[in-house]
């Protein structure tokens, strides 16, 4: 499947020059001198495109610091007046997106809880209609990737073609060394639907740490994200959101440094070569792996026959205990993570019994 969305390519809305793309800015505007003086130091980085900052913060519970509200537009102004930085923030009701453009703001972007929720995407997208802005739309708090389709399109078909997603992560019950987790596949899957739109990467709100945001950047520089959205705060230890996640404009400037930026494609025809001769190679032991899988496909479902036959049941948990044992010994042998030869041996085993219960339940063939 592919998605069909109207939108222009980023280089002729985005031609900064810089690579990578970069957003950064404070989680929220707090004091029009927290804002300006940040804004400072960001420009004076030279690595920084856009200046961010929330207005209006979605926070969890109430009573939070629920941002500075429609002051801070000023504040926004000023910093771009001084510096020369476009400037962004998060619109999340109809009055936002009216205020925010009547204030100038340059990019607007929808907020992840806002993506969640398909009402609040529509008004969003209502109040865009008939405006030249370019809208990055974060991924939902929740790992649905029609939800965060369906926000692009909704503010797509407003009208809207300069458009963008940002990959924050997602939320899990389950608590890792990450906020939100990254769930990458998410991410490629909309890359994989729709090629042509821009995605940027959040570290800041995927690690939820500072120390995170490093690794985080590199990984999504590698699977060729075309940008950075970064919490920046002239002094993080002070901030009144997102404290942890927040790096000064000096360590934003190592992390952006420190990336090792690499092509999607090389015009190297010696590395063409190469890579063509090497990919050869996969494609070869693809179609091995899948031949493979088949043949062994083919065996399990003459055992599911014999098992038929016999009255026995479909799954011996003798038997896939010593399949997943033996196996993932030899696999770790062979430098295998075990945790991945697993859940390979899980998938073809799920599949495997699939098969072998539509061959014992399969209704008997009627007699002549
Ligand atoms: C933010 O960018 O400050 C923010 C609130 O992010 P998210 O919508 O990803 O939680
Ligand atoms: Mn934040």
């Amino acid at each position: 499947m592919k998605l069909n969305l109207d939108i222009v390519p980023l280089s002729s809305w985005l031609a900064t020059g810089k690579e990578p793309f970069v957003i950064a800015g404070p989680c929220s505007a707090e004091t029009e001198e927290q804002l300006v003086a940040t804004a400072h130091l960001l420009a004076a980085t030279g690595k920084v495109s856009i200046l961010r900052a929330g207005i209006w913060k979605p926070r969890t519970r109430p009573g939070e610091f629920e941002g500075i509200g429609s002051i801070g537009l000023e504040w926004l102004k000023r910093a771009k007046e001084e510096t020369g930085l476009p400037t962004a923030t998060e619109v999340a009701t109809a009055k936002h997106v009216e205020e925010a453009l009547a204030a100038g703001v340059d990019v607007l972007w929808v907020g992840a809880r806002s993506t969640a929720n398909p009402f609040t995407v529509q008004e969003i997208a209502d109040a865009l209609k008939g405006v030249d802005v370019p809208v990055f739309v974060k991924n939902p708090v929740n790992p649905d990737l029609s939800l965060w389709i369906g926000a692009l399109e909704r503010i797509n078909r407003a009208g809207i073609k300069k458009l963008g997603a940002i990959h924050r992560g997602f939320s899990s019950y389950e608590k890792t060394a990450f906020r939100n987790e990254p769930m990458w596949d998410l991410a490629i899957q909309l890359k994989t639907v729709a090629p042509e739109l821009p995605i940027i990467n959040d570290p800041s709100h995927i690690c939820g740490t500072r120390e995170l945001i490093p690794y985080v950047a590199q990984k999504a520089v590698d699977l060729d994200m075309q940008g950075f959205i970064i919490e920046s705060h002239i002094d993080p230890s002070v901030a009144w959101t997102d404290a942890k996640q927040q790096v000064t404009p000096a360590a934003l400037t190592d992390i952006i440094n420190n990336l090792s930026l690499r092509k999607a494609e090389s015009n190297d025809p010696v590395f063409e070569d190469k890579l063509a001769v090497l990919r050869k190679e996969i494609d070869a032991l693809d179609d091995q792996i899948i031949k493979k899988v088949a043949d062994r496909m083919k065996i399990v479902e003459k055992i599911g026959e014999y098992k038929r036959d016999n009255k026995v049941t479909i799954l011996q948990v003798s038997r896939w205990e010593e399949i997943i044992e033996k196996r993932s010994k030899f696999a770790k042998a062979l430098n295998l993570e075990e945790d991945f030869t697993v859940k390979l041996l899980e998938l073809i085993h799920g599949e495997s019994i699939r098969k072998q219960n539509q061959i014992m339940n399969a209704k008997p063939a009627m007699e002549a």
